[in-house]
């Protein structure tokens, strides 16, 4: 373990530690998180696919690190949790939709995607009558059942994507224009499979999804990973899918509805599901093929609650190799997410140069399989080392800044909790100020690993440095933002950059030290606002807090 302070320097120390200083950024030292992104981003590690030469490669790199900074495994004894995984290669048969006398056929791919998470070699719908729900959303908080006073058991729902509150773009609805978790598609599909239905189809519209029908068509298409679980994902609708709007209204014509006022109903209080008295058919074939990746755990363990546990997350995966592509085959990832993993280690070196050990555990973990739908975190909360109720937040790293200093930062999923109060106290150190998410329709909060967290109740933190340049204005933020998004984003061009700027960045990790051992050194459970739909799920965990306390 080095320490960088000087015994002279320990001797002034207040017992808030780094909390005093103006700000914890002298605490990271740029050439090392260099240093660990040009490695982990190197054509050597063929862009980290799971289950790959690269993954070996990542855990044998970060546990060395880990090892040498004095960290203990985080998981029993070892320092990896297996995450199994299958790949699934459906193919489909067309969609055929009976009303009446006459037939509707929509082809996938241009006009429909069907997919079936079960791990079956097959799987079909028959006949089934479909019943449009509107939002197809049951959500007590906001007073909203689209599902109530109607029975879809073996049946198959039609749904409109994001959220009453976003149709209308009504302050007092859902969240207004920022999307909640009940306005994104995989709550949707989750809640059809509660209800029971046989087959669940979203309707897909460009501005409510937050993207076109090519990424909706592109992404379902070739293989699917998804997690081995128990049951094989026998409790999912045997069919999801996606139609585009203008088959949607294909649909709707041949059950003689009226599309357009049928949608606007659907964003009203009081809206009741309706059956639209056609019967769907489809048949799907899977192709599946199982194998295994890891997430990588090390732990600080606390001195006084070791129990209590923070997480700092981020996803060590990226796409790996194309061999079919001319030229550089190789998705490097170095923004996405050499960074974020390089920064575990950084941010486990800053935790061990403290006189003042953290009280509480501190975990880092860098998940596996985040570009395949966030799978190495969800597996880690389904089997997590540390029982949710004793984890005390969870703080996620992915894409960081690599453009130098900002003023402001920015908080994907503003005003969930109260570890934004913790944030902000940081922020001010530094003369920065926090900003909500700039296109919160989109659901970013929904789309990267901390969200499983959230979803057991863990309160969350994903921020990262806003546009606000401070040498060079907004402008010059954004540009660079747009910049690596048109060009470099999820192409073999995200590589390691000798140019980087990467002072933002390092001021970016202070704010996330400072949160997590300020926590680290104190006994609060940080928690939700009311209005967040994890509200509850934080309560449930508190309640079993409450019936078990921790002890010292
Ligand atoms: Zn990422």
């Amino acid at each position: 373990m080095k320490r960088w302070w000087s015994v002279g320097t320990l001797g002034l120390m207040s017992c808030q530690a780094s909390m005093d200083s103006s700000s914890s950024v002298d605490l990271f030292e740029e050439e090392r998180l260099r240093q660990h992104v040009q490695i982990l981003a190197s054509d050597e590690f063929e862009g980290r696919a799971p289950s790959s030469v690269g993954e070996q490669k990542t855990i044998d790199y970060m546990v060395e690190e880990f090892r040498a900074l004095g960290l203990e495994p985080g998981n029993g004894d070892s320092f990896v949790q297996p995450v199994p995984l299958v790949s699934i290669t459906a193919q489909a048969s067309e969609l055929t939709v009976a009303g009446g006398e006459t037939e509707l056929s929509l082809e996938s791919g241009s006009q429909m995607m069907v997919w079936t998470k079960r791990v079956v070699e097959e799987v079909f719908l028959d006949r089934t009558e479909m019943v449009f729900v509107g939002y197809g959303i049951v959500a007590p908080e906001y007073g909203w059942n689209d599902y109530e006073g109607v029975d879809v058991q073996g049946k198959t729902v039609v749904m409109l994507v994001n959220d009453p509150g976003y149709a209308t773009q009504d302050a007092g609805l859902f969240r207004g224009n920022a999307m909640t978790y009940y306005g994104r598609w995989t709550y949707k599909f989750e809640e059809a499979a509660r209800q029971g239905a046989a087959g669940a189809f979203l309707v897909h519209e460009t501005g409510a999804a937050g993207y076109p029908w090519e990424v909706v068509s592109g992404s379902w298409s070739g293989p699917q990973f998804d997690l081995v679980s128990e049951d094989r994902n026998l409790s999912r609708a045997a069919v999801e899918g996606w139609l585009t709007e203008e088959a949607a209204r294909q649909l709707f014509d041949l059950a003689e509805m009226d599309f357009s006022a049928l949608v606007d109903e659907a964003a009203e209080v009081g809206f009741r599901a309706r059956s639209l008295d056609v019967q769907a058919s489809v048949q799907i074939r899977n192709q599946l093929r199982e194998s295994v990746s890891h997430n990588i755990l090390a732990k600080i363990p606390g001195t006084r609650f070791p129990e209590e546990t923070i997480v700092y997350m981020a996803h060590w995966d990226h796409l790996g190799r194309d061999t079919s592509r001319e030229g550089d085959q190789i998705y490097n990832g170095a923004v996405d997410n050499a960074t974020g993993t390089g920064a575990l280690v950084e941010i486990a070196r800053a935790f061990q140069s403290q006189s003042l050990p953290p009280w509480r555990s501190v975990l880092f973990l860098a998940v596996t399989a985040e570009e395949s739908g966030l799978l190495g975190s969800r597996h880690y909360t389904e089997f997590p080392t540390v029982p949710m109720e004793r984890t005390v937040a969870a703080l996620n790293m992915d894409a960081l800044n690599v453009h130098g200093p900002s003023r402001d930062v920015q908080v994907i999923g503003f005003g969930s909790s109260a570890l934004e109060d913790y944030l902000s106290r940081a922020a001010a150190r530094q003369g920065r100020v926090l900003t909500g998410d700039r296109e919160p329709e989109k659901g970013y909060f929904f789309r990267s690993d901390h969200f499983h967290f959230a979803k057991r109740g863990v309160p969350v933190l994903y921020a990262e440095s806003g546009p606000d340049h401070r040498e060079h204005g907004e402008e010059y933020g954004r540009a660079c933002a747009e910049e690596y998004r048109a060009e470099r984003y999820h192409k073999p061009s995200d590589e390691y950059d000798a140019s980087w700027d990467l002072r933002g960045c390092l001021e970016d990790l202070a704010l996330l030290f400072d949160v997590g051992y300020e926590l680290s050194r104190g006994q609060k459970f940080p928690e939700w606002y009311r209005n967040s739909e994890f509200y509850r799920a934080g309560a449930v965990l508190a309640e079993a807090r409450s019936e078990a306390p921790t002890t010292e």
